[in-house]
């Protein structure tokens, strides 16, 4: 029973990224536009805190168990996925891996709740203390019953790039929200809100100036892309991870789409450079088929022809804008 469990939550929690993934996507579900995340790779620790709109006490009992979402009311919901958690998982794996620790305050709660939790999900203990209205998570002494995984896992200069990593793609998907990251109590990424999505890069990619980008716009029926292309002559330093493409707000890999911004760029680009491109696209949820394994990051699309050509054609359109 416990073996099994362990082996089901090491599944959707392998790494503290994936603590992270979890988290912040329980804050943007919860409405938060300010994210910060504490990394203690050496301890094991991984802290979220946001300004959302909390946990009610009732639900904070409830809220490591195993499948507890507020998310999924119908099974229509499913077909039109809106928020990014919905099995109801993430809370409970972490339990199941780590010490849990929610602090929560709704706004219309004078004083949080403190509820820690135990390996099977149970609610630990409750108690109210001092808090601001919004949630903080802690998961500490992660993997502490996975030897294994912590071997694997050794390499903590990793684990802490491939969160800031991560931590990016959120605030690329979230221009203005503010994002934090602090690695041992010292900020290592600080990303207050951006006016846009090219302000947005501009504050990850410093040395790029307004100069260097351009954001295009369009929309063909009911999809439409947004995206920020490098000066093909400055593209030289941006590297290959500087193409993303994101579909309503989640960063995914898709290989055709990403051919497409290579495709569109081929012309202009001298052999051997990246082309610095993020596409971010809003499609009808029905054309949207979402992977639904948490830590995967495919996406089916109903009509990738059309939108490969809606990127191509946004390209074309920033390019122009970049003849001299
Ligand atoms: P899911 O996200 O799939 O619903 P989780 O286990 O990640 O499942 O979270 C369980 C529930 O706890 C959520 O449905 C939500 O009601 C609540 N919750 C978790 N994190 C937060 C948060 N940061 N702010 C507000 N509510 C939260
Ligand atoms: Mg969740």
């Amino acid at each position: 029973e416990a073996t099994v469990r362990l082996l089901a939550a090491g599944e959707v929690i392998d790494s503290p990224a994936a603590v992270v993934r979890e988290l912040v996507e329980n804050s943007l579900d919860a409405g938060a536009d300010r994210i910060r995340v504490g990394l203690w790779p050496e301890l094991w620790r991984v802290q979220i805190q946001d300004n959302g709109f909390g946990i009610e006490a009732s639900e904070l009992a409830m809220a490591a168990h195993a499948h507890a979402t507020s998310k999924l009311r119908t099974l229509s919901d499913l077909w039109q996925l809106r928020t990014l958690g919905f099995r109801g998982e993430g809370l409970h794996s972490i339990a199941v891996v780590a010490q849990l620790e929610i602090v929560s305050a709704t706004g219309a709660s004078p004083t949080a709740l403190r509820a820690r939790y135990d390996h099977t999900g149970a609610l630990q203990s409750l108690e109210a203390v001092a808090g601001a209205p919004g949630t903080v998570v802690t998961a500490s002494e992660l993997f502490d019953e996975q030897p294994v995984r912590r071997r694997f896992l050794a390499d903590h200069k990793a684990q802490a790039r491939l969160v800031a990593q991560l931590l990016q793609r959120y605030a690329l998907a979230h221009p203005g929200h503010l994002f934090e990251l602090a690695h041992d109590g010292r900020k290592v990424l600080q990303l207050p809100p951006a006016a846009n999505l090219k302000q947005r890069i501009l504050q990850i990619l410093t040395q790029y100036d307004e100069h260097d980008l351009r954001e295009v716009t369009l929309a063909h029926q009911s999809r439409s892309v947004r995206l920020v292309m490098g000066l093909p002559d400055r593209c030289s330093r941006a590297r290959a991870d500087w193409l993303q493409i994101y579909v309503n707000r989640r960063f995914v890999r898709h290989s055709e789409l990403e051919q497409a911004v290579r495709t569109g760029f081929e012309r202009t680009l001298r052999r051997g450079r990246h082309p610095l491109c993020i596409v971010q696209l809003e499609l009808p949820a029905e054309e949207v088929d979402w992977n639904r394994h948490p830590a995967k990051l495919e996406v089916q699309l109903a009509a990738t022809p059309q939108v490969a050509a809606l990127v191509i054609a946004a390209i074309a359109e920033g390019l122009r804008h970049f003849a001299p």
